[in-house]
């Protein structure tokens, strides 16, 4: 059965939107959205009749496990930035939307990311899914077995000490992983894992390598509105492409063994 069979909408298409930082004061980060942006985005989001889900409710609807409903639409963040509950999560509120954040655990109370507290408030306010996202942000990949399968059990043990209940979703630094890495995810009892790929997901996606759409600074409010429509990005395809296996040696050799540096602060930590 092809996506456009799965009573998904008239493209067939899923929308899982990535986002960063969102603030009303720019800094000079590509991967920040200013909040009027986001604002906008919002706005479609709800303008285009498509029904928001958490992580974990369409990683159960690609499963099976819950039924799918008409033409769903994600909205989620990476990294644990502060603003997102300064800032996104007030507009989030305002339309109504669910909304799923993935938190690099070794970054929270640090410099410009949520404090524990405000993670376990963004939790208790019921609309927004917390998920993992590592403790260190490394490339998953690149790393050995044993210390990928730390980062990512770790990163789940920690939020669900913070939460007092279960962490089921996770999505990969920077989108990478390889197929042990995949195992590893499944194997530490998350229920999905989010990609990258700047592709749109479909009812027949793989719900431990979900593919989401990634909305920069420099991305328009046409583009959003694109990708909301069902077009302005192909859907997600299955298994690894040969230029992503090409460019992991790339990335092998520029990030194996170095330090990840904190997306504010700029210290490093050695993994
Ligand atoms: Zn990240």
């Amino acid at each position: 059965m092809s996506p456009s069979d799965r009573g998904t909408g008239a493209s067939g298409v899923i929308p899982v939107l990535l986002y960063h930082s969102v603030s009303a004061t720019r800094r000079d980060d590509p991967w920040q959205v200013a909040a009027a942006d986001f604002r906008e985005d919002m706005a479609a989001v709800v303008a285009s009749g498509r029904t928001p889900l958490t992580a974990t409710r369409y990683a159960a609807a690609l499963r099976g496990a819950a039924a799918m409903p008409d033409r769903p639409v994600l909205i989620t963040f990476d990294d644990g930035f502060a603003d997102f509950a300064d800032e996104a999560a007030p507009i989030l509120a305002e339309f109504g939307l669910p909304a799923t954040i993935f938190v690099t655990t070794g970054w929270i109370g640090t410099t410009g990311m949520l404090s524990a507290a405000a993670v376990r408030d963004v939790a208790a306010g019921g609309s927004v899914e917390v998920g993992a996202h590592s403790v260190t942000h490394p490339h998953l990949d690149l790393l050995g077995r044993r210390a990928a399968r730390d980062e990512i059990g770790a990163s789940k043990t920690a939020l669900e000490d913070l939460l007092g209940g279960p962490v089921t979703s996770f999505a990969f630094p920077h989108g990478s992983h390889r197929r042990q890495t995949v195992a590893a995810v499944r194997d530490a009892g998350f229920d999905a894992a989010f990609a990258v790929k700047n592709a749109l997901s479909h009812a027949a996606d793989e719900p431990f390598t979900i593919a989401r759409y990634t909305v920069r600074a420099a991305t328009t409010r046409g583009e959003v509105a694109a990708v909301l429509s069902g077009a302005g990005a192909p859907p997600a395809w299955h298994g690894e492409r040969l230029i992503t296996t090409a460019y992991r040696a790339v990335r092998y050799a520029r990030y194996a063994g170095r330090p990840v540096a904190h997306p504010i602060e700029g210290w490093k930590i050695t993994v």
